[in-house]
């Protein structure tokens, strides 16, 4: 197993900032989740949810105080509730549509990359209901109001989004991490086969024949086996040179595939300050550079605050550096939490778009038609080629979840290719 950097675990990366655990990658786990959920049980780690306690919530200017962590800012009246309900139905039925009938997903690209605000305007008929529908939606896709298209929205559900956990009345997102850290799980899959992981191995390309493989390092060295298994995100994948060369049509569906573009921020206080009023560490704003955070404290460590910079806030906040993206994330804690939110702190991010062995993040955006018409396709092998990862699978794409899927899938896969 070739492996370019010095260490295993890819997009799940821990460190240690004075002694606190920071995840700058992967670390939530859903209840759709089944093996991600079972993998953490056999290595016998223990999971934990976000902080209990109030969510506040930023909205044109003013910051409103929920009762609960949920995402939902308030109860919903009956009348309400079955507005949502049909909302996520509409929704749903809709997101089926643009993988059962590509024709017509083809012939609306324009109307579905109308915003996906406009759309829940339009759909969703309650003011509560359509706050509750972005701001469950906004969680996992970022700012609703920041301009996400519906096509987006619609693509994720089908390949990421558990809707139902989304809105499971007094649910929310029911997200778990791992307490003391993902990389814990990365580390017990790695000690099964670590006498067969070569680090610091950059693959540099791939040639096969009818006698099996030869992969290429930048070392100069040729490995020959069997079969090859590709686990490279695909914007990275095609970048390798392979003999022969892959169909042209895979290149033409990674390249109209946005890789998405993720900062993971951290601002470390000496103390959760926001639990002694009451309040989760959790806020949803409709406005500012991070607008979705996440109190990850661990037992007995200092306060600590985790928010993503995405999309195109990512790419310009990247080009700005450390400082700019500090001031930034702080004056968005600010805007809701108040003052206090500025007292003294330490800050840290990850910047995986400057990253040269991911170079892309959070979730990859498809565009319109190209999910349903070749994504599926991608994960095909090219001869004894064989490609794995989170934005190969069909169910969790982009996620970690789909990552094991695909990569179990394929496993089985040559499993039965050299019997
Ligand atoms: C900021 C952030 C937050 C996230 N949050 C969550 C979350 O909360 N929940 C969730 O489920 N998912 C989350 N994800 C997504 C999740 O981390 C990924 O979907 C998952 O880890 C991808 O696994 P993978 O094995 O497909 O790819 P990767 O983890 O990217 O593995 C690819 C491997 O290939 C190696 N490689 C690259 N180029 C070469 C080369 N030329 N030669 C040899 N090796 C190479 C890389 O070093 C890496 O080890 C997040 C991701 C990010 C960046």
């Amino acid at each position: 197993m070739a492996e370019a950097r010095d260490r295993v675990g890819g997009r799940v990366l821990a460190t240690q900032i004075d002694g606190q655990l920071i995840e700058s990658g992967g670390q939530w786990i859903s209840p759709g989740n089944e093996q991600m959920h079972e993998l953490v049980r056999q290595a016998g780690l223990e999971l934990v949810g976000p902080r209990e306690g109030s969510l506040l919530i930023r909205s044109q200017g003013s910051v409103m105080r929920s009762q609960q962590s949920s995402g939902h800012s308030r109860t919903l009246s009956p009348f309400e509730t079955a507005d949502l309900g049909q909302g996520v139905v509409r929704f749903r039925r809709l997101a089926e549509r643009t993988v059962s009938d590509p024709t017509w997903t083809a012939a609306n690209q324009t109307w579905l990359a109308q915003p996906l605000s406009r759309w829940i305007k339009t759909n969703v008929r309650t003011p509560a209901a359509q706050h509750d529908f972005a701001s469950a939606l906004s969680s996992v896709l970022g700012a609703v109001s920041s301009g996400v298209e519906l096509g987006d929205a619609l693509q994720a559900s089908n390949t990421g989004i558990d809707l139902e956990a989304l809105f499971a009345v007094g649910g929310g997102l029911k997200l778990r991490r791992v307490v003391g850290g993902m990389h814990q799980l990365i580390d017990h899959l790695a000690d099964q086969v670590s006498e067969r992981i070569q680090l610091d191995t950059v693959v540099t390309g791939i040639s096969h024949s009818d006698d099996g493989v030869v992969v290429h390092t930048a070392g100069g060295e040729q490995i020959e086996a069997r079969t090859a298994l590709v686990t490279l995100p695909p914007w990275l994948a095609l970048q390798l040179d392979y003999s022969p060369q892959l169909p042209e049509w895979r290149y033409e569906a990674v390249k109209r595939t946005t890789p998405g573009a993720a900062i993971k921020a951290f601002v470390i206080y000496e103390r959760p300050w926001w639990r002694e009023s009451g309040l989760s560490g959790q806020m949803s704003a409709d406005e500012g550079t991070i607008r979705t955070t996440f109190d990850v404290t661990e037992p007995d460590g200092p306060g600590v605050l985790t928010g993503l910079f995405g999309g195109a806030e990512a790419v310009s906040m990247s080009a700005l550096g450390s400082a700019a993206r500090e001031r930034a994330f702080v004056d968005s804690l600010a805007a809701v939490f108040g003052p206090i939110a500025r007292q003294q702190h330490t800050y840290v991010d990850y910047d995986w778009l400057a990253d040269p062995f991911t170079r892309g993040c959070h979730t990859p955006h498809f565009a319109p038609g190209i999910w349903s018409m070749n994504g599926q396709q991608l994960a095909e092998p090219y001869g004894p080629v064989h490609f794995a990862g989170a934005e190969y699978a069909g169910k969790f794409n982009g996620y970690m979840e789909g990552a094991i899927r695909s990569g179990r899938e394929e496993a089985k896969a040559i499993a039965r290719e050299i019997g």
